[in-house]
């Protein structure tokens, strides 16, 4: 069954804003969360030209009872199909480079938090509902990273946060399996937005943001547990965690880091 009820954080900009285009169309209702009230309406304008009911909130993942509030404000509106944690940060989306306590704190509370903050109400509502013998009750979809997949000492606080949205995500896709609630984890190698504009060094298979967005609507139909590409990366960046770890440490070592400061 294709989802109608969608909410998407971070929908104002890069994978957010592609998913919510890529998704937009008739009979389609469409939550889109994101902080830039100006770049979201872009974003809610365009979906409704497309012909989705869309409506915009602006909301700061880190702001659990707004998250909450949101949620099930939505959730009463048009019951919820598929809820992606979407939004996150990077260093360099901050431009405040990774060593600083206070950016390590921001991008754990974005990636992690954040991710909590969505996924935690959305799960109260779609576990509350009555569920027909063999259909789903709703999807959860976290995106993650391959940074998430080895510890990367470039962006040591991202790909940490990556590696716990990760985790949570495909222990939850086990455990609520039975209860009729998907849950998928997306793994992304670099694609072409905002938040890689930032980086200096070349982006190995550098995928346009609308191809990303269609690969993730696929794995989502499929409802496939783990949705990683492009699969060279996926297979390199698994190929990392075989090694032993003196040899991916030393590789590690001379990969370039991911800000410049
Ligand atoms: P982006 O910077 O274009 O989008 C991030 C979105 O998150 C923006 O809409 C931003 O406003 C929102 N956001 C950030 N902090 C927020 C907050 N506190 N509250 C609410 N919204 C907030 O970058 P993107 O590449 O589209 O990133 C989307 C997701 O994809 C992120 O989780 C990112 O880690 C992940 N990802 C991206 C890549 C890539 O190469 N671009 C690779 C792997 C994973």
């Amino acid at each position: 069954m294709q989802p109608r009820s969608i909410l998407i954080t971070g929908a104002s900009s890069g994978i957010g804003a592609a998913l919510a285009a890529c998704y937009a169309g008739p009979g389609m209702t469409l939550h889109l969360g994101g902080r830039d009230r100006r770049r979201l309406s872009q974003v809610v304008d365009r979906c409704r030209l497309l012909g989705a009911a869309a409506i915009g909130r602006a909301v700061d993942v880190t702001d659990a009872a707004a998250m909450a509030r949101w949620i099930n404000d939505a959730d009463a509106r048009a019951p919820l199909d598929l809820v992606i944690a979407n939004a996150g940060i990077s260093t360099v989306t901050t431009g405040t480079g990774d060593d600083g306590p206070a950016a390590v704190r921001h991008v754990f509370a974005v990636n992690v938090d954040g991710v909590l903050n969505t996924v935690l109400p959305a799960l109260d509502r779609i576990r509350g509902r009555a569920r027909r013998p063999g259909a789903w009750r709703g999807q959860i979809a976290i995106v993650s990273s391959l940074a998430g997949l080895r510890g990367m000492p470039g962006a040591p606080a991202y790909s940490a946060s990556k590696a716990a949205e990760k985790a949570w995500g495909e222990a939850l896709a086990v455990r609520l399996a039975p209860e009729g609630v998907a849950v998928s984890v997306v793994l992304p190698g670099f694609v072409d937005t905002p938040m890689t504009r930032g980086n200096y060094f070349r982006m190995p298979m550098l995928w346009p943001v609308d191809k990303a967005a269609r690969m993730i609507r696929r794995g989502l139909r499929r409802r496939k547990r783990r949705i990683a590409f492009p699969l060279p990366m996926y297979l390199g960046a698994w190929f990392l965690n075989v090694l032993p770890r003196f040899v991916s440490d030393w590789l590690l070592a001379r990969a370039p880091a991911k800000s410049k400061s």
